[in-house]
């Protein structure tokens, strides 16, 4: 589809170029012939004066026939000039319609594997939910605790895909609009996000250990609690049971670093580079069957650091723990 846009854009492209290209070149034809002809005149004026009627007659007409071939000359050149720019301006639009396509294009195909990632892990609950519902409709003597085991497993199904299309929501709706920006309290927003998951990290036998510093930065409160929420909930979905998350602040140059690590199964250096995509999960196996997820945390968290001039960096050794460090501006 697009080789056939990139053709058109060319052809518009050339277009333009062998316009502009073919005007100029008949404006200076006939401005050349314009000056030729006239110097002509006032040379034949000169020689008109001492020169007989026969010999003017000779210089006249020796005058009009290298006229002519100058003309001519010129018109050759105009034609040679005007089919280079063909040439040249074909190949040079050709490159500049690729380009301007290509980021149009890179969006579209991102935006039909989005579509087609979010479907397939739409499906699998949904796939799921449709057989033990079936199973359950063909079943004539269903007892009433078969029924109840049914639907609670339906209902975990659905929680499945309320927690993928609140994923997918934030994804959608995380800009700046709407964002309030505003100096907060790291400490404030490393005590929200504990509070969110300190239930879970119990339940596991995790210890959330901090050692802060007074130290504030600029942004929107609600998406900061978010993003250092999203760290701590894979830190402790990704660690056993007994060991110790430690959340440190820290102030470099005019940046704040908060770091959340963990004592955990750890990153593969192959994965590290991919586990900010969307719907990436790193080594399914392990992972799909231990922690829930849909492998959007953290390239929600991305986006939020982006709208925050922020990075996120990690270190990880597989077996012994991950870091992630969040880097945000200082608050002035
Ligand atoms: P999810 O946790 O829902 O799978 P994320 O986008 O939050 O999705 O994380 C992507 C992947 O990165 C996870 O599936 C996991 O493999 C890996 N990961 C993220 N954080 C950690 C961590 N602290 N320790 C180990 N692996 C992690």
């Amino acid at each position: 589809m697009f080789r056939g846009v990139a053709l058109k854009l060319t052809l518009w492209y050339l277009a333009i170029i062998m316009a502009l290209s073919i005007g100029c070149s008949v404006a200076l034809y006939h401005v050349s012939r314009n000056d030729l002809a006239r110097n002509n005149r006032r040379q034949a004026t000169f020689f008109n004066g001492f020169l007989g009627p026969t010999d003017f007659n000779d210089y006249n007409h020796l005058r009009k026939t290298q006229l002519d071939e100058d003309l001519g000359h010129l018109r050759a050149n105009l034609i040679l000039f005007n089919f280079l720019v063909l040439v040249g301006g074909g190949a040079a639009s050709y490159v500049l319609a690729r380009r301007t396509l290509k980021p149009i294009e890179d969006s579209l195909e991102a935006q039909t594997r989005f579509t087609a990632d979010a479907s397939h892990e739409l499906r699998t609950p949904l796939t799921a939910m449709q057989t033990e519902i079936e199973v359950a409709l063909r079943d004539r003597a269903i007892t009433k605790n078969q029924a109840i085991k049914l639907l609670v497993s339906n209902l975990e199904e659905v929680a499945k895909l309320k927690a993928l299309s609140d994923g997918l929501l934030k994804l959608a709706s995380e800009n700046s609009d709407g964002m309030i920006r505003e100096s907060i309290a790291v400490n404030e927003i490393v005590a929200e996000a504990v509070t969110r998951y300190s239930k879970t990290a119990t339940a596991r036998k995790i210890t959330l250990k901090q050692g802060l510093k007074n130290l504030s930065v600029e942004g929107d409160r609600q998406s900061l609690v978010e993003l250092i929420g999203i760290l701590l909930d894979n830190a402790i979905k990704y660690s056993p049971a007994g060991s110790e998350i430690k959340i440190t602040t820290a102030k470099k140059d005019k940046q704040v670093l908060i770091s959340i690590a963990d004592q955990g199964q750890g990153i593969k250096a192959s994965d590290l580079p991919h586990i900010f995509d969307r719907f990436y999960r790193a080594d399914a196996s392990r992972n799909k069957e231990q922690a829930n997820g849909y492998g959007l945390g953290l390239a929600i968290a991305k986006k939020i650091a982006k709208l925050h001039h922020s990075t996120i960096e990690v270190k990880s050794a597989v077996g012994k723990g991950s870091v992630f460090t969040v880097t945000i501006p200082v608050s002035r």
